[in-house]
């Protein structure tokens, strides 16, 4: 059968840069190469012991049947105390919808609210999938460029300008990835001031690096004045919990979106693992505050934060990074490499760099181009400091061979 059965929807979507680089690396890695992967978003410790043990006791009462599509009401209820205990925000469980990842949340909002030609703002940076998500959904991206400069922050006259009659909603994400930009309580609110002007705009904010907070305290825009009615938060516990492979994530917000989203899923997924949302149900149920789980995760990434920009500065002078509050990435500035050649291989652009490092200091990493910015790379530093520093010291003399 020929391949033009597939439908455009698909065919002019992009494979995930994150994911397609992961792939890459474990190809060579299946050839005997050894690769260091500072290519995807995924904390390398493992679950918590408590939450598996939540997880294997559900198997063994049986909580192996259809779930519940919106999600288990346990879980729901404890999803809403979270938003109350954490954020001080009021959602009742009805608002409260469980899926397969906050992936899946974002895809049945997008879904849910889009009709072709409409409009979704997205700041750049962003990552990779909400461009794919929201086209796939017959939407239209438009992108505000952020820089490095200016430590990624989004000016409130550029939320304005970016507004049409078309503009659906408005998406946010802090702590960001691939920047680790943390929008203050002031930020928030000067964009807050923006949007109140535009009552007819949905705020999607993803809040998945939560907890990975380094400096200061998490703020939700829903948190803004005039912002709750209107803003669905999504969350999860991929990141904060090390639970990237249970794949549960939540969406919070008006309750006629929480009811699209469950008719959505009602018809693709029947909602997600009871299995896992049991895991997760032991997860939401922390007080972050007393989390001696979350206290250490996020001390050893700040550590290894610190440990990679004190080792790019000394050792790959030429990469420009400014120092992220939060989440697990950097994302130097190489233009510095553009023109740049080691006899062979020419590097012009970011994505060239990072084949050109993949290959030659056998370090994956994703170009700035699959989140909107040409001119940086991505480093995930989720992994131990032994490795990164020995990305660092494989990376040095490849760079050093460019000329
Ligand atoms: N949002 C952002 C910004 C992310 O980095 C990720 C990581 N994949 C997700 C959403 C989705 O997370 P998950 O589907 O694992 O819950
Ligand atoms: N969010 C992670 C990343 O950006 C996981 C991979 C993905 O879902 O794209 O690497």
């Amino acid at each position: 059968m020929n391949n033009n059965i597939l439908s455009d929807r698909i065919i002019n979507a992009t494979e995930s840069a994150t994911l397609a680089m992961t792939r890459m690396s474990r190809e060579l890695k299946a050839k005997g190469i050894e690769i260091i992967t500072l290519s995807i978003g995924e904390p390398d410790f493992n679950t918590p012991d408590p939450i598996k043990e939540s997880a294997k006791k559900a198997i063994d009462e049986n909580i192996t049947h259809y779930p519940p599509v919106a999600g288990y009401k346990e879980l729901r209820q404890a999803i809403a105390h979270k938003f109350k205990r954490d954020n001080q925000l009021d959602f009742d469980m009805e608002q409260v919808v469980v899926s397969n990842g906050a992936k899946q949340s974002l895809a049945n909002i997008f879904l849910s609210i889009l009709n072709p030609g409409d409009e979704v703002i997205v700041p750049a940076p962003y990552w990779v999938s909400y461009i794919e998500m929201i086209k796939i959904a017959g939407g239209v991206p438009v992108v505000i460029d952020t820089y490095i400069k200016d430590n990624f922050t989004l000016h409130p006259q550029q939320l304005e300008a970016a507004i049409s009659p078309r503009t659906k909603a408005f998406l946010i994400n802090s702590p960001g990835n691939p920047t680790g930009k943390v929008f203050s309580k002031e930020e928030l609110d000067t964009l807050a001031a923006v949007l109140e002007k535009h009552p007819d705009i949905l705020v999607i904010s993803d809040e998945i690096y939560e907890y990975l907070n380094f400096d200061g305290v998490h703020h939700s825009i829903a948190s803004c004045k005039g912002m709750k009615e209107r803003t669905v938060v999504v969350n999860g516990v991929s990141k904060g919990y090390a639970m990237t492979g249970w794949r549960i994530g939540y969406m919070a917000g008006p309750k006629f979106i929480a009811d699209a989203c469950i008719k959505l899923q009602g018809q693709y997924t029947s909602g997600a693992s009871g299995i896992s949302q049991m895991a997760a149900l032991s997860a939401v149920e922390n007080d972050p505050s007393d989390s001696e789980y979350l206290t250490f995760m996020k001390r050893s990434f700040k550590e290894r934060r610190d440990l990679m920009i004190e080792k790019i500065r000394k050792d790959l002078p030429e990469m420009k990074t400014n120092i992220p509050e939060g989440a697990f990435y950097l994302f130097p500035d190489v233009t510095a490499y553009f023109g740049k050649t080691d006899g062979k291989r020419t590097i012009n652009t970011a994505n060239d760099l990072v084949m050109y490092l993949l290959h030659e200091a056998h370090v994956a990493l994703v170009t700035g181009e699959a989140f909107g910015s040409p001119d940086n790379i991505r480093i995930s530093y989720a992994t131990s400091p032994e490795l990164l520093i020995r990305a660092i010291e494989q990376m040095k003399p490849a760079l050093e061979k460019l000329r």
